[in-house]
Formats: C-alpha cells, sequence, structure tokens
C-alpha cells in the first residue's frame, strides 16, 4: 500500500503514486474535519492510488472536500477531473496557476514555448500523451493568493506561500504550527529525477523564490518528486539540515546556470539563442547530473530553463516581478 503516515501529524498521510510508466508524484492526504487532498497526479492516479489509501483508512474518494493543487502541470492537476467525477471537491490554485487546469491548449502553448517556436519541435506525441495524463480541463473555485490561509477545521490551518518560477503559480502549504510545507515542485534541486535538470520558466522569480523560502522557519520540505541535490539521500520529505541544504542547493544551481548562460552569451553575442544554450549545457555538464538529448545537445526534454535564463539577460523587458 502506498500510503503513509507521518511523523510530523498523524493526520498526514503520503500517498506515492507511479505516473507515465516510471515517474513517482507524491501526493499528500490530509483528515482534517474539511478533508483535503494536496495534488491529485495524472488521470488514472485518483483511482489506481488515492482511492486504494483512502480505503486503507475507511474513507472513499466522496469524502474528499477540497483539492489542494500546489501548481497547474498535468502530473499534480492531471487527476482533478476524474477525481471530480466522484467528489463534489472544491479546486484551489494559485490565480497565476489558473490558465493551466482551466484551458489546456493554453497549458501546452506555455510548457512548451521553447520547444516549438525556438526548436521547431513537433509536438504531436507529446499533446497526444499529455491529454491521456489529463482526462480534462476543471474549473478553479477558488484562485488562491500569496499569504492567505487555508483553514481545515481545528487546528489545520495552511498559509499559502506564492514561490513562482517553476511555474507562476507554484505555492506551498504552509502548516506553520507544523513547521511543514508541502512545496510541490517549487524545489527543483539538481532535477526532479537522475538525468533531468532542473525545470522552471523564469529564473529571477525562481531565484527569488528560493531565497524567500530560505528565509521561512520551515522544519520539514514536502516535495512532490525526490529531487536530486547535493547530497546522495532520495527522499521527497527533508527535515532539519537536509531542509535547509536542499533549498540552498536550488539557489546554487539556479546560480551556476545563469552564470554558464552569461558566460556562454558573451562568447556568442548575437548568434541567438541555440548556440548559446549548447555552449552553456556543455559547461554545466561537468557540474550537474543531467542527460543530454542527442537530437537537441540539449538537457533532456527542457529547454525552457535555459532558455528563460537566455531571455531575462538579453531582453529588456520586464517580467512579471512582484
Ligand atoms: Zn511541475
Amino acid at each position: 500500500m502506498a500510503i503513509a503516515t507521518l511523523a510530523q501529524d498523524p493526520r498526514i498521510h503520503r500517498i506515492t503514486a507511479i505516473w507515465n510508466w516510471d515517474s513517482i508524484v507524491e501526493l499528500f492526504f490530509i483528515d482534517a474535519p474539511t478533508r483535503a487532498l494536496i495534488d491529485t497526479g495524472a488521470s488514472d492516479t485518483p483511482r489506481n492510488y488515492v482511492e486504494p489509501a483512502l480505503q486503507s483508512l475507511g474513507l472513499q474518494l466522496s469524502d474528499i472536500d477540497v483539492i489542494l493543487n500546489t501548481h497547474g502541470h498535468q502530473d499534480h492537476m492531471g487527476g482533478n477531473h476524474a477525481l471530480l467525477n466522484h467528489t463534489r471537491a472544491q479546486v484551489y490554485m494559485h490565480r497565476e496557476d489558473a490558465f493551466l487546469v482551466e484551458d489546456l491548449e493554453a497549458h501546452m502553448d506555455y510548457i512548451w514555448h521553447a520547444d516549438t517556436h525556438v526548436l521547431g519541435q513537433d509536438l504531436s506525441a507529446r499533446r497526444a500523451q499529455f491529454l491521456h495524463t489529463v482526462t480534462g480541463p476543471t474549473a478553479v473555485h477558488h484562485v488562491l493568493e500569496d499569504d492567505e490561509i487555508v483553514d481545515l477545521g481545528d487546528d489545520v490551518q495552511f498559509r499559502v506561500v506564492h514561490l513562482p518560477g517553476h511555474s507562476p503559480g507554484s505555492i506551498a502549504y504552509h502548516w506553520e504550527a507544523k513547521q511543514i510545507a508541502f512545496a510541490g515542485d517549487a524545489v527543483q534541486g539538481q532535477g526532479s529525477k537522475p538525468g533531468t535538470f532542473p525545470l522552471y520558466y523564469s529564473a529571477r522569480r525562481y531565484a527569488q523564490s528560493m531565497r524567500r523560502l530560505a528565509s521561512l522557519n520551515i522544519e520539514t520540505l514536502a516535495l512532490a518528486h525526490r529531487y536530486l541535490w547535493s547530497q546522495a539521500s532520495r527522499d521527497a520529505l527533508r527535515s532539519g539540515k537536509a531542509a535547509a541544504k536542499t533549498v540552498q542547493d536550488s539557489i546554487a544551481v539556479v546560480e551556476m546556470i545563469h552564470q554558464a548562460v552569461a558566460a556562454a552569451l558573451r562568447q556568442h553575442a548575437g548568434a541567438g539563442f541555440l548556440p548559446v544554450a549548447l555552449a552553456a549545457t556543455q559547461a554545466l555538464a561537468a557540474e550537474l547530473p543531467f542527460t543530454v538529448d542527442p537530437r537537441t545537445g540539449l538537457p533532456t526534454g527542457l529547454p525552457a530553463t535555459l532558455f528563460a535564463h537566455y531571455t531575462e539577460l538579453t531582453s529588456e523587458a520586464v517580467d512579471t516581478v512582484h
């Protein structure tokens, strides 16, 4: 049974799910007076993982009152639509990610902007796979803002901490009394699994978010994937020094990538994105444990992160930092 009760509070249950064949995503069920599921995985996650987990607690999918999405990516909200066939749960998500769950075409345009418009890749297979893992768009019933309190009853109150970068509306649900933050993918470390690269769409906002996170009183970080960092352990739950070090490593990584792209830009001024990205990838390959896609010469599957640094270094455009 892929469910475990957390030592931090017996009302927190971690549900470990597999999606897309071999990828792990962590969900958390909070057995408060208002019962909450933090993220829903992909389209088949509610039936295959959440339902058996709840049954082991004597509960049903219909007992879920609120879906607290950490952000709008497919492996975190892909089960929203399927779950809403079984429960009248309200969907909570940050304002800046609402479009990702309400409009799947806009979602794909956004996440694959660099792949499509810069690299000219054919995305038909990836689109089909996306639409398989996300059964449909859903409404966001409760649009969250930074610093808002989500009150689940009794002593269970989560403060919303807006941590944009990985996505515009990435948030952590911070249960301050327990010093635990459910951070989804907001903290990227060195990437979500072996061979991957950190993924964010705004480098500037991501770096700011990591510095903000470092300033908060958080004992335990509950991540959605088993992020790589400078240490060997791979648990998605990081407590004490491991939590602080994961955030510090994330700051070090975004600064390292920034320096690599800046150096590549000096070498290849005016040459456009691809030569800069290739040079930065080569420089970073010695420092970070990612694999290179032989078709592009770039970190596998993820031109977006390098494109974010590139656009921020080459453009005078004001982004949406606030
Ligand atoms: Zn994500």
